[in-house]
């Protein structure tokens, strides 16, 4: 329920050459977590070939198709010719960690890499065949694959001390782990043996998680799909007889016992009308005791006894995985700081929106280092938090009353890896805040992080400009920089508004927002009200003296953009559920449009010259304009007010007031973010 993906910039990561060092750690497929490197290299390897038969961009696209783990990293001497240290072997593909996706060795590229690079090569001047009906399905499935751009998560863990390597280790065999239990729970799995031999159906199942295309100009493609004949996946967590329903999830949620046959932790069993919920740990007892023993071993190898809380949560969630108990892991996760922990760790089910029905909790695993970064922002906005809630209150209205809270503001992490349910095809979740159930979640003690070093690579950040210019004019345009801190503002502020406000464990008459509202929108709500109040509080925060005054504007802009970015992707996914973020910056920036904040001007050319009508941001109506969306979207949670929540969506999302055709074309000129991901050991 609680995070917040895609689109904005952060900081950037670093990364450096040494050699790595083999690791005694094997993952359960068998490979080495870094393979075993022969003292000298080969020697038909052959220094001095140029590879400059192709552009980056290029490169990198034709690899993904290829399905293989290559990245060109960035062209650093700028010559066009792929060198060495420009090289990097990404994770979670078929071939990972093995000999075969090895391509530098002692400096020079291996003949794994002249292989892959022939192939690639050979991929890109291959004809298409649009004559067939297997022809048109794989020419779709490239334009599926192409709507992202590789983009790299790297990790220089090289420095880091021989346990902390070992630990590492074990962690990376937890996310393959994870992977394939909630590849189980998706569907996928039992689909996998219908993929056809070609590398580019392999890569779309892969980078996907399952068959079906998922890139807006794609996803409603009814040929579109990794296999032949476009089966649709069906989810472990529910009896397939009742999938084949149309709204099984409304069928689910009119029983008396829908609450146990929705909790989060269960998967459904059974036929006909007698259905029960059966617990994780016993309809995946084999999958989650593999986890359990990879966390105790993980945990064994820490040395460092500063790292005693990190140790406390591995057990605690060890434990977790054999109890279907969760709340002790939360506890011990919750105590977990900055100050404590050089790592960030979460390894629970935790959010909702992977399945159709909005109830089960996703497998995943966070895998992070801690970055310092965030104590500057703790230090302004913990002394101002409860005047925060003060305010959101005071815009919600009765019946809601301001609480006290006590959340943590976001801190800062660098993603090493991610697994299970946050590795997405397309995009990466940028903040999150958790658990979101239990007495942490009641009590406001949970833990909130924004990933940082996401988006800032300078593809990214170019891509992102170019379609903020293709959209707004060239004076909004003044207030959008393009930089780390307005969009991290934002993702701060949405993610400290999980806690503000009528939240996860409000009630209104004896009920909670899934209930009053149905679970999909109850998404949308609660995303809407944070995101909301993270255009609400620049102002709360510029009046107070916290913020300057232009970086409340840059901010607006900011998130103005990441709106946009959303509703490019479309309101609904190809099987029809409610996309939550494109719904609610639909809502948003009609309901902006409406009070004539923005205004979408026919006649004005955008930044970049060329497209003509352009948004045009009006600063002298933004406040008015968000302090009124404010009380709005908090009114309708605090009252429990379906039929206005409703009727929001029907206006902006179902309707015509947003031009949400031009914001699609002009986005979709870019392709997406899709990360990939990289460690040194
Ligand atoms: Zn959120």
């Amino acid at each position: 329920m609680n995070r917040l993906p895609l689109l904005f910039v952060a900081l950037v990561a670093c990364k450096s050459a040494p050699a790595p060092e083999p690791l005694p750690v094997t993952d359960p497929t068998g490979g080495p977590i870094s393979p075993a490197m022969p003292a000298e290299p080969p020697a038909d390897v052959v220094a001095e070939r140029r590879h400059d038969a192709i552009s980056r961009t290029e490169l990198n696209r034709w690899a993904v198709r290829e399905n293989l783990p290559l990245y060109w990293t960035i062209d650093a001497d700028k010559d066009g010719n792929l060198d060495p240290d420009e090289v990097a072997s990404l994770l979670f593909y078929p071939s990972s960690r093995t000999p075969a996706s090895t391509w530098v060795m002692g400096g020079r590229f291996t003949p794994a890499l002249e292989a892959a690079y022939e192939q690639i090569i050979a991929a890109s001047k291959a004809p298409g065949d649009l004559l067939t009906e297997e022809g048109k399905r794989r020419e779709l499935v490239g334009k599926d694959l192409d709507q992202g751009r590789a983009t790299l998560v790297h990790s220089d863990l090289s420095a880091i001390p021989v346990a902390d390597r070992q630990f590492v280790g074990h962690m990376m065999t937890v996310a393959t782990l994870v992977d394939q239990l909630y590849e189980l729970q998706n569907g996928a799995t039992a689909l996998s043996a219908q993929l056809p031999k070609d590398s580019a159906s392999r890569s779309l199942f892969r980078r996907n998680r399952g068959p079906k295309c998922v890139a807006p100009a794609t996803e409603k493609d009814p040929l579109c799909s990794a296999i032949p004949g476009a089966p649709k996946p069906v989810f472990d967590l529910y009896p397939a007889e009742l999938q084949k329903q149309d709204k099984f999830c409304a069928s689910i949620e009119k029983r008396k016992d829908a609450k146990a046959l929705l909790s989060p932790f269960t998967v459904v069993r059974g036929q006909g009308d007698q259905l029960t919920a059966v617990p994780y740990t016993e309809a995946y007892k084999d999958a989650m005791t593999a986890i359990a023993n990879e966390l105790t071993a993980a945990a064994d190898v820490i040395k460092d006894p500063a790292e005693q809380p990190l140790v406390t949560y591995l057990r605690a969630a060890a434990a977790s995985f054999a109890s279907n108990n969760w709340e002790p892991a939360d506890e011990a996760w919750a105590k977990m700081t900055v100050d404590n922990s050089k790592w960030y760790v979460r390894i629970a089910p935790d959010e909702v929106y992977w399945e159709p029905c909005s109830s089960k909790a996703g497998l995943h695993l966070t895998f992070a280092r801690i970055n310092q970064g965030s104590r500057a922002w703790q230090a302004k906005l913990v002394p101002v938090q409860q005047e925060m809630e003060a305010e959101i209150a005071k815009a919600a209205g009765k019946p809601y009353t301001a609480r006290t809270v006590t959340f943590h503001l976001p801190d800062f992490i660098d993603i090493v890896v991610n697994a299970g349910d946050d590795r997405d095809a397309l995009g990466a979740t940028i903040g999150q805040s958790l658990p979101n159930w239990g007495p942490v979640a009641n009590e406001g003690r949970g833990r909130t992080v924004a990933m940082v070093n996401l988006y800032g690579d300078p593809d990214s950040m170019a891509a992102r400009r170019s379609q903020a210019e293709s959209m707004l004019d060239a004076k909004s345009l003044e207030n959008y920089t393009g930089m780390t801190e307005p969009g991290l503002l934002s993702t701060i502020l949405h993610e400290a508004a999980h806690n503000l406000g009528p939240a996860h464990e409000y009630m209104v008459g004896g009920k909670k927002a899934g209930a009053v509202f149905g679970g999909p929108m109850a998404s949308v709500l609660e995303e809407l009200k944070a995101q909301t109040a993270a255009l609400f509080l620049l102002e709360v925060l510029r009046k107070k003296g916290v913020i300057s005054d232009a970086l409340a504007t840059q901010s607006f802009t900011d998130s103005i953009v990441w709106a946009l970015g959303h509703i490019s992707q479309g309101m609904y996914t190809g099987s029809g559920e409610r996309k939550t973020y494109s719904n609610l910056a639909a809502i948003q920036l009609g309901f902006l449009l409406d009070k004539g904040a923005l205004t979408w001007d026919l006649n004005a050319t955008a930044g970049n010259g060329t497209d003509k009508g352009a948004l045009v941001i009006h600063p002298d109506k933004v406040v008015p304009a968000v302090n009124e969306m404010m009380k709005v979207v908090a009114g309708i949670k605090a009252r429990g007010d379906k039929k206005a929540a409703d009727a929001l969506a029907k206006k902006y999302v179902d309707g015509p007031r947003v031009p949400h055709k031009i914001i699609s074309e002009r986005f979709q000129r870019f392709p997406k973010a899709s990360f990939v991901y990289s460690v040194r050991l």
